[in-house]
């Protein structure tokens, strides 16, 4: 079977930098987890943030290809810098999702971790723009396919390919 990771605040875990949770009711998710699918997890509680923590965003709005090069940093809005915590998630997520073999991820949208079309531009005003969290990107490089819980159908299509 199958194991999908997902990013633990759409199960309704509280692991998001305001202390919350971005709670999905999607259907599809409610059956993997029924059916023993879902490998929950947050990158930025595993790479050794607390919660709640100051939120972060990607300086420049780079996206999370250029924190892994080393390009670009991961910032707070207190200035502070979070890349180490940011990378070491990433790896834990990479290796964690390797362990079950994963083959796909759905991760929540705008995410500086786990974001996998779009990021925040870095200037804290709530901008998106283009581009992968640094846990998306890393689970991209090694062949995870990663989806947003705004395209859990495609996901769920990219399911069916795999155990057609
Ligand atoms: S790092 Fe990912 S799983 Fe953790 S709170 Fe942020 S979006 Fe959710």
């Amino acid at each position: 079977m199958e194991r999908i990771l997902v990013s633990a605040c759409l199960m309704g875990r509280k692991v998001r930098y305001d202390g919350g949770a971005k709670t999905s009711a999607d259907a599809h998710l409610a059956a993997w987890r029924e059916e023993d699918r879902l490998v929950v997890f947050c990158p930025e509680v595993e790479g050794g943030l607390p919660t709640p923590r100051p939120a972060a965003e990607i300086e420049g709005g780079a996206g999370g290809d250029a924190v892994l090069s080393g390009a670009a940093r991961v910032l707070t809005t207190e200035g502070g810098d979070v890349t180490a915590e940011f990378l070491s998630g990433a790896q834990a997520a990479l290796a964690v999702a390797q362990s079950f073999g994963v083959r796909l991820a759905v991760l929540k949208e705008g995410s500086p971790s786990c974001g996998p079309l779009s990021v925040y531009d870095g200037t804290f005003r709530g901008r998106r723009t283009p581009g992968h969290g640094v846990t998306a990107a890393l689970l991209e490089l090694h062949g995870i396919r990663v989806f947003s819980e705004e395209h859990i159908p495609e996901a769920a299509a990219y399911l069916r390919s795999l155990e057609a």
